[in-house]
């Protein structure tokens, strides 16, 4: 047997394998309606993803002078509305992204609480300035709490004392790309 008969007996080979497999084989009821299920959870999955990074609502709220930055923020300096990130709002069931600009003291960490807890899920937190993400000068202060991250989740902290507006713009772009789905999201 020559070279070329080896190689088309090999396939008549396979080509048997194939149609004796086949024979056995009954496709699932309703393969093509599952998959298109699939699919189109696929597609709502990352419209949603894509509405929500686009959409990020901060709430209106501030602590201290951090607070002071957190306005420049909305100044024109920084003009933050080209991405679209000053619709603060006013009352936190219209909000999903929580800024903590200014230090924590123990008294008022009920309310913080409280407010996350009555924000729109998903639901995002920055630490803006040192007090939010380690009490900042009062880090060993009786009545203020050494970062925002000991009592709510924190995506993203901004470092600095004051922290530059600048860094809080960053801060939201890093944040769309958590919900965006660039980075693996918290378990709340
Ligand atoms: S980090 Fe600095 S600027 Fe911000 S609240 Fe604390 S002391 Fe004030």
């Amino acid at each position: 047997m020559d070279e070329n008969e080896r190689v088309q007996n090999a396939r008549k080979e396979m080509e048997q394998l194939v149609a004796d497999s086949l024979k056995s084989y009954k496709p699932p009821v309703g393969a093509f309606f599952t998959n298109l299920k699939e699919a189109t959870k696929a597609i709502a999955d990352g419209s949603i993803r894509w509405a929500r990074k686009n959409s990020l609502w901060p709430m209106q709220f501030g602590l201290a002078c951090c607070a002071m930055e957190l306005m420049d923020f909305g100044s024109s300096r920084i003009d933050a509305e080209r991405k679209g990130y000053l619709l603060f709002r006013g009352t936190p069931r219209q909000c999903d992204v929580m800024i903590v600009a200014g230090w924590v003291t123990k008294s008022v960490v009920p309310e913080i609480k409280r407010l996350y807890e009555q924000m729109s899920k998903p639901r995002y937190v920055i630490a803006y300035g040192e007090c939010a993400v380690s009490g900042g000068p009062w880090w060993e202060s009786y009545n203020i709490i050494q970062g925002i991250d000991q009592v709510l989740p924190v995506d993203v902290y901004v470092a600095g004392c004051p922290p530059k507006p600048e860094n809080l713009f960053e801060a939201l772009m890093k944040l769309q790309e958590k919900v965006g789905g660039k980075v693996e999201d918290k378990q709340e």
